[in-house]
């Protein structure tokens, strides 16, 4: 990506991202209690807990982490897991940090283990060991951080180790969006960035974004491509079924991945029941990634099945895949 275009990019997320609760769609029991423990926090003057968002991507952990320190009137500071290598890193940021400010770490998951360590305590009572000098004259201080929250975001919770985990006080896992909510998101955007759009195209766009608002905003961009170069400006049903067929975009809102994932059950194993193990090692990703990014969309749409052998493709799938399933097929 060029200069321009993230730049571009960073303008339109900004543009478009909810900054309040009231903006925010979906995940109401999340947002309802979330509402209640910074109110909570703002009455005590104290900061809050820290919390954890899990859950795949694109569905909004970044988002509430700006309403969250948002609502509170403090300042957010942002890292990720990858980013922070070394102690000294997270000490330059826990330091920096004023009373009662945020700092979230994006794929917390992705920690380097002695960096997890030193969060530990910082977390805990809002203390961190400094090392001064090397070599045999070392010795370490303690330094007080102001009291701070820590909001972590992560689509692989189940790769957080336990002492991490406990450390967070209040956790919220974000499920999929269904279409109504996914239709106003787009209605909403639409109206940001200016362009006319109808209901029906807007439940179109809503109901092939894979229960995500990140690819419903991003599908909403192309269409409007192609409405202001194809069509009058306007985003209506017919151009939007007709860019999104021009973009390959499936059906039901599946990537690739998904697709791939239902077709190897069925062509190399029959339609399953097969071990997720196996299903992993056909499609090269790691089992984790299939089980909290990919296989918890296609149970909810009806697609594959958990079974005690093992995941099953179910009859919807082979529609999907415009595949005849085994059991329908005559056998002279
Ligand atoms: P994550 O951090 O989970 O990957 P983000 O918070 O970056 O996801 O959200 C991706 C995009 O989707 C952002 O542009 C944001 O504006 C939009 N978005 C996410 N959740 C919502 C929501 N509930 N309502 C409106 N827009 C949303």
């Amino acid at each position: 990506m060029s200069d321009f275009e993230k730049d571009f990019e960073e303008h339109f997320e900004e543009q478009i991202r909810p900054k309040e609760f009231t903006q925010f769609s979906g995940q109401e029991k999340i947002t309802d209690n979330l509402k209640i423990f910074v109110k909570a926090a703002l009455l005590r003057g104290e900061s809050l807990d820290h919390v954890l968002l899990h859950g795949p991507p694109g569905l909004g952990k970044t988002t509430l982490a700006h309403i969250v320190a948002n609502e509170l009137n403090v300042n957010m500071r942002i890292t990720s897991g990858p980013v922070l290598d070394k102690p000294g890193d997270l000490a330059g940021l826990l330091t920096g940090l004023e009373e009662g400010d945020v700092l979230f770490i994006d794929e917390i998951h992705r920690l380097s283990p002695v960096v997890e360590e030193y969060l530990y305590s910082a977390m805990e009572d809002y203390t961190i060991d400094i090392m001064l000098d090397k070599g045999p004259g070392a010795r370490s201080v303690q330094l007080t951080l102001q009291p701070f929250t820590l909001l972590g975001a992560t689509t692989r919770s189940g790769l957080l180790t336990a002492p991490l985990r406990a450390r967070f006080g209040i956790q919220c896992h974000l499920e999929y969006y269904n279409a109504a909510v996914l239709k106003k998101i787009v209605l909403r955007s639409a109206g940001i960035l200016d362009v006319e759009i109808d209901e029906q195209a807007a439940q179109e766009i809503a109901s092939r974004s894979r229960g995500t608002p990140r690819i419903a905003n991003a599908l909403l961009r192309r269409v409007r491509d192609f409405a202001q170069v194809k069509g009058s400006g306007k985003i209506d049903t017919k151009i939007t079924q007709y860019a999104l067929d021009a973009l390959n975009i499936d059906k039901r809102g599946l990537d690739q991945m998904d697709n791939k994932i239902l077709s190897t059950i069925i062509h190399k194993f029959k339609g399953g029941p097969v071990g997720i193990g196996t299903i992993a090692t056909a499609v090269s990703e790691e089992v984790g990634t299939l089980e909290e990014v990919y296989e918890p969309f296609l149970i909810q749409e009806g697609l594959l099945q958990r079974t005690p052998r093992g995941r099953e493709a179910t009859a919807l799938a082979y529609e999907h895949l415009g595949i005849q399933s085994s059991e329908n097929q005559t056998i002279f």
